[in-house]
């Protein structure tokens, strides 16, 4: 069988080196063999796991932030509720859950818009909101999910997307590609130089341009319409890390160039970058607060101490360890590169991962980026 490995040789033999933002996008997108076209990567037999499939507390505070968004936009009718990126659908549907609980009423006034590039993970998707009770539709681009007001969340979504690198010299910006190197290998290269030249004294620069688009597309329409957006990431507000392309297979990294299609391919958020062009775009930003931060203060450990006391005693030890997993440090787990990023077992996320948000400047304070 052609192999995704197969198709990127192929054309590379045809074209020349591809920039790194083609690898990293058919790795990921490929129609057929893209490593999120063509799986459900998640959860402990999977190649990583998400905060959503670590709790159900995850999704449900979600749910609440986004009542309370809705409350403040004056619990309007026709306001879309968006989500990017959905993965299984398990967020969506623990938020529906909670809002169901607190504001029954705000669920005959949004529609569901799920934006999913992935076909298998939309039939996930699917049956993870059979019984949600609220209209909820499908689209496969982010511009198609934006009319009127909307309230958007997107965990783990702004990581995925491609990004371009360069290798800063003195006489200029020179494109990092994948190439072959002698042996046919893939091999990183520098664009108009030979496979594995080393250049001493450059550094690599990455750009977010698709998150960058993302960001600025979903905050002018914020900005226009009304509304709000949530992203939860892991990443940084300030510094340039350089290159930060991991690939992380069955919880562990691995080399990037290695099987693609078949790892997972994140890079870090820059979360600085992403604030500075939501705000350029007219919205109002909130943030950035770490995710132990922001889940705290949406009352974590309150929805913990309930889920306890109706829990069978076997399982308090669980609902322990979900608060000890989003809330943690990064430090407390088999980080196997101690560089932190997607993936490893154990490791904390409460730290590594960030919660940004923006809104129309005419909604309040936001719940979870205010002290009380
Ligand atoms: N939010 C989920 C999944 C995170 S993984 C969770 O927390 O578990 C990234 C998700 O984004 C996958 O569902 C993937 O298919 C989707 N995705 C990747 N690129 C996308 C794009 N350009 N538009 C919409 N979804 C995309």
């Amino acid at each position: 069988m052609r192999t995704l490995r197969d198709e990127i040789v192929a054309e590379i033999e045809l074209d020349g080196p591809m920039p790194v933002e083609r690898y990293m996008a058919l790795c990921l997108g490929h129609p057929k063999l893209g490593y999120y076209t063509a799986r459900d990567p998640f959860g402990v037999d999977g190649d990583f796991i998400t905060a959503p499939e670590i709790s159900q507390m995850f999704g449900e505070l979600i749910g609440l932030w986004a009542a309370q968004a809705w409350i403040g936009m004056g619990g309007q009718p026709g306001v879309g509720l968006v989500e990017i990126g959905p993965g299984r659908g398990t967020l969506m549907a623990d938020a529906l859950r909670a809002i169901r609980q607190a504001v029954p009423e705000m669920l005959k006034a949004v529609d569901v818009r799920m934006v999913e590039t992935s076909a298998v993970l939309r039939v996930r998707q699917q049956s993870a909101l059979r019984n949600a009770q609220v209209a909820a539709a499908w689209h496969g681009d982010v511009a198609d999910a934006l009319r009127g007001p909307v309230i958007i969340v997107a965990n783990e979504l702004l990581d995925a997307l491609p990004v371009r690198q360069f290798l800063r010299t003195p006489q200029g910006d020179v494109r990092r590609v994948v190439g072959l190197d002698d042996d046919g290998e893939l091999a990183f290269g520098f664009a108009g130089t030979a496979t594995n030249a080393r250049l001493p004294g450059a550094t690599i620069i990455e750009e977010p341009y698709a998150a960058d688009a993302l960001i600025a597309r979903t905050a002018s329409h914020v900005a226009q319409h009304g509304g709000a957006a949530l992203f939860i990431d892991y990443g940084e507000e300030h510094g340039d890390a350089g290159d930060t392309l991991q690939a992380v297979s069955r919880h562990r990294h691995v080399d990037p160039l290695r099987d693609p299609g078949l790892a997972d391919l994140t890079t870090q958020v820059r979360f600085g970058r992403a604030m500075k062009v939501a705000r350029a775009n007219g919205v109002k930003v909130h943030g950035l607060v770490t995710q132990a931060t922001f889940l705290m203060r949406l009352g974590l450990a309150e929805r913990a101490a309930a889920l306890k006391r109706n829990a069978p005693s076997g399982r308090t030890m669980e609902i322990d360890a979900a608060v000890a997993r989003l809330t943690g440090a990064e430090a407390a787990g088999q980080d196997v590169t101690g560089e932190g990023g997607r993936g490893q077992p154990g490791a904390g996320m409460g730290a590594l991962f960030k919660v940004m948000c923006f809104s129309h400047p005419s909604l309040p304070a936001m719940p979870g980026f205010e002290s009380a």
